[in-house]
């Protein structure tokens, strides 16, 4: 299929943040945005048009995708029926196998083993005797974690001595679930790569990523990664990419176990989305993460993903946006508000990118 002209419509599913940065992002090439969320979110602000319909709607997903020119989503767990529906109108870009993938960390852990690629040890759960049975291959400290709608480590639980054991499975509700064995890391990494319609590939400086309470603190580039082992991590990227004949951004979140270790990486999971560990990219890089998926699911040329500047992004999380005045008059911190109300805990409200400012040559 040839590049869609400026002024054709992309579909988003999701209405959150990542879908008010594509849609910014659109809007600059000329393309519109039309999002499809069963509830009003920050996209909604600045996207062209939006239906408000359930996920499971599929005659509502049938008729927006009616309406745009091609489809792609914010969040993986779109429900496969609706990637479905629309697949029947429009292209959907990413393809629905990698949201198949993305949305169970089951089935995503065996896809990316299957590729011969370094993971935690993991077992599947549903009963207590799988539990007690998995616990003996991966020891102590393990994760039990939901395979299904788990986020900012949400939904999972540690097992750290045998006492934990009972209860863990209470904890995440007797959900199905995975045990994975704890990788002893040195710290967490993510390959940002995106991937065009002919298969061109192009890669963003890889972040190295802190955590606080399983959400994403901050993203510093550049990451202390060998360049050796970076070059590793593209090519795990470009090995899950290829095998899903993936078009857009995907994120590949690893661990770095140390240089010396016989697998200096190993995968934790992706996502077949824009990832907030590039939005860095907004203020680093001449073009974010967010236009080359636009790019991408348009079929157009993807722009190189050089940065420009050093960078650390802080996400404000809940209160930490009460800071925004402060933050605002902060000499080269970039600023990104998503336009939420209510600065609940754990809720991202916005983001920080601090830029290093060099004297332009
Ligand atoms: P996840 O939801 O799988 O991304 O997990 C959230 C965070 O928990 C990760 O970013 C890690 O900091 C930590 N974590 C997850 N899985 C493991 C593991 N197998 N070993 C050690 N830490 C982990």
């Amino acid at each position: 299929m040839s590049a869609l002209p400026p002024g054709s419509v992309i579909g988003i599913l999701g209405g959150g943040q990542l879908g008010r940065m594509l849609a910014v992002a659109a809007a600059r090439l000329g393309q519109q945005v039309h999002i499809y969320s069963d509830a009003t979110g920050p996209a909604f602000d600045v996207a062209s048009r939006h239906t408000v319909a359930s996920y499971k709607d599929t005659d509502a997903i049938t008729a927006w995708s009616r309406e745009v020119d091609v489809v792609t989503y914010e969040f993986e767990n779109v429900p496969l029926s609706a990637a479905a529906a629309a697949d029947a109108a429009k292209p959907v870009r990413p393809g629905a196998r990698a949201l198949e993938i993305a949305q169970d960390r089951l089935v995503e852990k065996q896809f990316i083993e299957g590729l011969g690629l370094p993971v935690a040890p993991f077992a599947a759960i549903d009963s207590d005797a799988d539990l007690t049975r998995a616990l003996q291959k991966t020891g102590m400290p393990a994760l039990l974690k939901t395979r299904r709608l788990g986020y900012d480590g949400k939904g999972q639980t540690r097992i750290m001595t045998p006492d934990d054991e009972a209860t863990a499975r209470d904890a995440i509700d007797r959900a199905p679930a995975i045990l994975e064995g704890f990788v002893s890391f040195e710290y967490e990494v993510s390959v940002i790569m995106v991937r065009g319609l002919d298969g061109q590939t192009v890669y963003y400086d890889i972040p190295l990523n802190t955590h606080v309470d399983g959400i994403l603190a901050t993203s510093t580039v550049p990451s202390p990664l060998p360049s050796e082992i970076a070059k590793r991590a593209v090519g795990i990227a470009e090995r899950i990419a290829a095998a899903l004949e993936y078009v857009g951004v995907l994120a590949v979140e690893m661990f770095f176990v140390g240089a010396d270790a016989t697998e200096p990486l190993v995968v934790n999971e992706m996502a077949p989305r824009v990832h907030n560990s590039g939005h860095w990219t907004l203020d680093a890089c001449a073009v974010s993460q967010f236009e080359n998926h636009v790019r991408a699911v348009s079929g157009w040329p993807l722009a190189p993903a050089d940065r420009h500047v050093d960078a650390v992004m802080t996400n404000l999380i809940g209160a930490d946006v009460k800071a925004w005045q402060t933050l605002a008059a902060e000499t080269g911190a970039c600023l990104h508000l998503y336009g939420k109300r209510d600065a609940r805990p754990g809720r991202k409200m916005g983001h920080l990118t601090r830029v290093s400012l060099k004297t332009p040559t």
